[in-house]
Parts: structure tokens; sequence; C-alpha cells
């Protein structure tokens, strides 16, 4: 249950006074259903009312408050505005008002009253006016204007005044909470308690106070922070209690194959393995997420996992996000494990009748000790022996239901998650910090840099030539151009387009791959690349992750400009994979939006994908680096992880110390961390604590 302290920060906002059901809507739109969501909807800027000069001193568009007499009105008409001539000692402001009432204005502008008006100046005519005064005060009213005043993010229909007085009334609703940081780390950080930072960021004295790095903003995005860590560190703590499998090789597959393999493992393919297999032999069930750029050879690595799964007894599956993808591993993984004699099955969508029949029943009977195959592997005729080990390649391309899905045909099987997305160390702690992670932060010897360079699509025919140059040498070249989800047929068109005119100038040397080919067709082209046929595909993103084409050294991305960097990062790693010197051609069409010109310029700079990871974090913002769909992070309303970075390291290996002093968040720094959690809505975290 919610601790009943933080009942009126989630009252409806209509409990405040003031807003009533229509501007509720307006309020709920634009900041959230709850008074709690006003305290989070920050000010993005100040008005500041403390200039106050003589109306002979006044400068245009300037803000200004000053004290002057009502001198008289000269109501509209037609077009006119209505107009309020006031004086001071040094001249005469006029204040002209549109479409209000006369009666209106002079109840509140009353001829021989003093007045303070405030708001922005315009000059008409050479003469100073004001339009619509922000405040009109009496002069005993003069204690409610306030010199600086905060500006919120507004939406249609709701006035800065009437957002004010709504977060001032939620300010008044503002409990006293027991204080949840770490004392030591508030003081060395100079934060203040919850109730004077909530206060703070809404009385902004400068500019300088909407900084995200202020000490009250700056603790209120640690409290989320940590909030989201502690969470996540409950979960990872509630996985760890779940029942498992102690699943336990004995090297007789692994070894042969490992023997077998051509090449000596690196030191992170080691690693990872011993920190696989050290976690399979828990009782206890693993994620384990197997993090590794394009290249750095994860596949050896799921393998040796396989082998051991069923050297233990069980059954190995690994599903991939495409049917090329698939095609491919199970081709790497079945040459590798004829060393040991392993026989590995291959499920798609394809395989149909007979093939299929026999697939089924011998993947049931457990004949197959291993399969690899797409989201066919998830049809409820798919059954197994005894599936023992998940491996999900891209599992980014996967949703949990579908990873949750292949778990579910196994008993108390062991997940490994694969991707080749490199994650910012904060986002991955954010997003996956519940998950126990190996990275591959080493790639195998012998890769030569790709040489990358920019240049203008209108120099195509230049790189033609140059592609053509490479062929000669017989390097393989791809030829990527863009496939633009809201457009797709004309991108289509582009492909095809690019493939006609380039098809006669290399004469049967030219192939073509798009998500929209039938499956043969597309496989006989990946075939043919591949193998000797063919030396220049042209294709858009599907051959993006995974494929392996030793001799691709050459690749031209068309419109380089229309992609992500980490999608940019991901296609230049098909190539340089071989022993050739390699280039990336990256083709944009001018001008360059500066954001594009920065993303193209990282990418000629690094070939480090945790590097460009991190870039791309700072150019796009969290939930795009990850892709809303998949993150299925609740968004941060108060942290930037741009900004915030350092917080989260902090915030991670503290939720872990309290959790370890306090599993169940029982003490009283654990009451008051309960409150939180309620607080940044991670109450389902709440739950794992009661299941116990
Ligand atoms: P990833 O899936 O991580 O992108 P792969 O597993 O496809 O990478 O490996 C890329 C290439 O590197 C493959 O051709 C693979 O055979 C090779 N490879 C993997 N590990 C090593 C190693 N330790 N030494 C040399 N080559 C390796
Ligand atoms: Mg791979």
């Amino acid at each position: 249950m919610r601790p009943a302290i933080l009942d009126k920060l989630f009252a409806p906002i209509t409990v405040l006074p003031g807003i009533g059901s229509q501007s509720a809507k307006l309020f709920e739109r634009l900041a959230g259903p709850l008074v709690l969501d006003l305290l989070w909807h920050l000010p993005t800027g100040i008005v500041d009312r403390r200039a106050s000069p003589p109306i002979r001193q006044l400068e245009a568009d300037r803000i200004a408050t000053l004290t002057v007499c009502v001198e008289g009105h000269q109501p509209g008409f037609g077009r006119r505005p209505y107009r309020v001539i006031c004086s001071d000692k040094t001249g005469t402001l006029t204040l002209v008002y549109f479409n209000v009432k006369g009666d209106q204005l002079a109840r509140l502008l009353p001829v021989g009253a003093e007045r303070i008006v405030s708001g922005r100046v315009e000059f008409y005519g050479g003469m100073p006016q004001m339009a619509h005064p922000d405040l009109v005060l009496r002069p005993e009213e003069a204690e409610r204007l306030k010199p600086i005043e905060p500006v919120y993010p507004l939406t249609a229909g709701l006035s800065p005044r009437l957002l004010q007085r709504a977060v001032a009334a939620a300010l008044d609703q503002l409990p006293g909470l027991a204080e949840w940081i770490d004392p030591a780390l508030r003081e060395r950080r100079g934060w203040p308690l919850w109730g004077e930072a909530v206060h703070a960021v809404h009385a902004p004295a400068s500019e300088g106070d909407l900084s995200p790095t202020t000490p009250a903003r700056e603790r209120l995005a640690y409290d989320e922070i940590f909030a989201s860590q502690l969470a996540v560190a409950l979960a990872r703590a509630r996985r760890h209690r779940q029942k498992g499998r102690a699943i336990t090789g004995n090297g007789a597959l692994t070894g042969r194959v490992e023997a077998a393999l051509g090449f000596g493992l690196t030191g992170a393919q080691r690693l990872a393995i011993a920190e696989i297999a050290a976690e399979m032999r828990q009782p206890r069930r693993m994620v384990r997420l197997l993090q590794g750029d394009v290249g750095s050879g994860k596949t050896v690595v799921a393998l040796i996992a396989m082998l051991t799964a069923i050297e233990g007894g069980g059954q190995a599956a690994l599903m991939a996000p495409t049917e090329i993808l698939a095609r491919q591993h199970h081709a790497t993984l079945q040459h590798h494990a004829d060393a040991a004699r392993v026989e590995i099955g291959f499920l798609t969508g394809r395989e149909k009748g007979k093939v299929r029949a026999s697939m089924l029943a011998s993947l049931a009977s457990g004949l197959t000790p291993a399969v690899v195959g797409t989201h066919a592997l998830l049809q409820p005729d798919v059954e197994f022996r005894d599936l023992a080990l998940v491996v999900i390649d891209e599992q980014h391309r996967f949703g949990v239901e579908q990873r949750l899905g292949l778990y579910a045909k196994g008993r108390d099987a062991d997940t490994l998650l694969m991707s080749a997305t490199p994650i910012p160390r904060t986002l991955m702690m954010t997003a996956y910090g519940d998950l126990d992670v190996s990275r591959l932060t080493e790639k195998p010897p012998g890769r030569h840099p790709v040489d990358t360079r920019t240049v203008a699509l209108e120099r195509i025919d230049d790189v033609v030539a140059a592609v053509g140059r490479a062929m000669s040498r017989r390097a393989k070249v791809y030829w990527i151009c863009p496939m633009v989800e809201e457009s797709e047929t004309a991108d289509l068109a582009a492909v095809e387009e690019r493939h006609k005119t380039l098809a006669p100038i290399f004469p049967g040397r030219v192939g073509l791959v798009h998500g929209r080919m039938k499956p043969a067709d597309k496989d006989r082209a990946m075939a043919g690349f591949a193998g000797g046929e063919l030396d220049l595909l042209v294709a858009t993103t599907v051959i993006e992750v995974g494929v392996d084409v030793p001799e691709a050294a050459v690749m031209v991305i068309e419109h380089a400009e229309r992609f992500g960097l980490a999608q940019l990062h991901q296609l230049r790693g098909r190539i340089g994979r071989g022993d050739k010197p390699s280039t990336c051609l990256l083709l944009y069409a001018s001008p360059l939006s500066e954001l594009a010109k920065r993303r193209l310029g990282i990418l000629r700079e690094t070939e480090d994908g945790f590097r460009i990871a991190e870039e791309d974090l700072r150019l796009r913002g969290a939930g795009e680096v990850l892709g809303t769909r998949q993150s299925g992070l609740p968004p941060l309303r108060l942290a930037d992880l741009a900004a915030h970075e350092e917080l989260v390291a902090i915030a991670h290996d503290d939720a872990r110390l309290v959790l370890e002093r306090d599993p169940h968040l029982e003490s009283q720094r654990g009451q008051a961390l309960r409150a939180l959690l309620y607080l940044f809505r991670r109450d389902e975290a709440v739950q794992y604590l009661r299941a116990g």
C-alpha cells in the first residue's frame, strides 16, 4: 500500500483551488492528472519584473513594472482597440486591450485610481504602450507581485497565470518526507532536502537557476534516477531468487569444437564464456546480456553456451530476427559444431510439410539437440524434449513476450540475450539494470581499420568509378540505399533504380536485396554475393546485422544523412572483416544539417561502437537510442541522462548497497525509499518486496 503521507500528492489535480473539470483536461494534457504531476512540471524560463523605470525612461520590448495613475478611457470601436491612458510624473503610458469589455476595464482601472501595472512595453507612434498587461494590481496588493516569475511550458487554453497558481497550490500540498538519500552523499553534493528542492525549482531567481545542474534540480534528478535504479536492483534481486536449473558442462563437446575453430578465442570471448558457464551452473535463472560490437565474435560465445547446455543433457535454441540471419547463424554454428558431431536443426516460416514435421518431431524427441530459427520457433506446435538454454540474437528486435515465449517452451531454461548495439554504460544501467551483462570489448585480431569518407552525392560518377577499381582488385562491394518506413514504395523504387543503373556498368556481377523480395530471391542474391557470382550488392538495411562476407571491403551508403549514427555504425560493421583494407563512402545530399554533419563526422573519427553510442546518446537522447518501443522505459521527467550521466553510476551503486544491507527495505531509510519508489511510480518494484 502506498504510504498515506503521499495521498495529497496522488490526489487528482481537481482538488486544487481554481482547477475545474474544464481546465483539468488541459492540465492533464500538459503535465498529468495528479497533483504530483504539476510538481514535476518544471519552469523553462523566467520573467524578470524588477525593472521599474519612470515612464519617460521606458525601453521597447522590455518587461517593466510601474505605478501609474489612471487618467481616462477611450473605448474601442471597429478594429480600434480599447485604450486606457495612464501617467506618472514623467509621462503617459497607454494600456491597450483588444476584445475586452469596457465595463470590466472600468472596474479594473477606475479613472483617478492608482494602479501597479506590469508587462511588456512597446512603442506606437513614438508613445510607450503596454498591450494586455500581465498584471494590474491595487497598491495594497503590491505584495502579490513576484519580482521574478517562473515561466512554464504551456498548452493552448491555459494562461501562464493559471498555471502558476496551480503549481503554487500544488506546492502547498507538499508533505514532509523522510530523507532517502544517503546523508554523506547529500552533504558532499550540497543538495537541499526534498521539500526545499521542490520549492526551489519552482522559484528560479535567474536564468542560471534553470540549469539541470543546480543543486535543487540535480537532487530531484538524482531522486528519479535513484528510484529507477532501486527498481531495477529489486527486479534483479527477485530474479536471482527465482528457481532455475543448474547446468554443468563436461567439456566433451566444447573442447572438440574449440580445438577445431581455426582461431584462438580472444580474452574477451574467454571471459564471457566463463561468466556464462558460471552462471549456468547456478541453480537460479540466468538472464544475461551478451553485448558486443558487430564482428566482436558473439556467435562463437553463443555456440559454446549452447554446447554446454547440450553437455548438461538439455537442448538449446537460438532465435534470430530475420531469415537471412538465422540461415547464416545456422551455417556458422553447424560448420563449427561438426567437429563434435552435433546436429543443429533449422526452422523458419519457410519450412513446410514433411521437412517441418520431421524437424518438429526430432526437437520434441530430443534427437536434435539444438535449433536455430526465426519467430517460427514460437509457434505452438514447436516443442522440445528439454530446452535448457534460449539464445536470442539481436534481442532488441524481439518483444518481451516473444523472448518469454521461447523461454516458456523450456524447463526453467537459462536465457542468453545478444546485442550488437553497444549501449552506453549509463543507459545500460537504466534500461537493463536488472540484467547481468557480459561485454565483448575486444575484437578478434587482424582487423584493418575502415577508411571512412564523406562524399557529396553529386560526385556519384567518381564513386562508381572507384567501386569499379575496387572490384577489379577482387573486393566485394555493398551499396546501401535508405529505406524509410514512411515512404517505403518510393524508397523501393530508389533501390531498384540504383540497381538498374549499376547493373549494365558491371554486367552479371550486381545483385539486389530488399525487404519486399520473395525470401527465395533474397537468399539467392545473398548467397550469390557471399559466394563467387556477385561482387556488388545493392541493398537496403536488410543486411544491417549479422551478415558476414569477409571479402566485402567497400561499402557505399547513399543518403547517409538519413541514417542514425548507430545504424551507420552497424552497417559499416559489415565490412573490414577480412584481411584487406576497406573503405566506407558516405554519400550525402547537400546541404547537410548541423546534426547530420556531426553524425558523419563522428563516424569518420572512430570505429569504437561504445564511443559512437555515447555520442549518439548525446545527440539524440535516451528514448531514441533505445527506440521507445523496445526500451519499455518509463520516461524520465526530471533527469536528463546526458546532463546527469554521472548520477546514474552513483545511484546504481547506492541502490545495490542499500539492498545488500536491507533487502526488504524495512529500516528507517528503507521506509523512506519505499515512498521514493511510489513517488516516481516504480510501485511495481514494491510488489517484488512483498513477493519475498
Ligand atoms: P558478431 O556476431 O559479434 O558480429 P561474429 O560472431 O559473426 O561477430 O564474428 C565475426 C567474425 O569473426 C566471424 O567470421 C568469426 O568467425 C570471426 N571470429 C570470431 N571470433 C574470432 C577470434 N577469436 N579470432 C578470429 N576470428 C574470430
Ligand atoms: Mg552476430
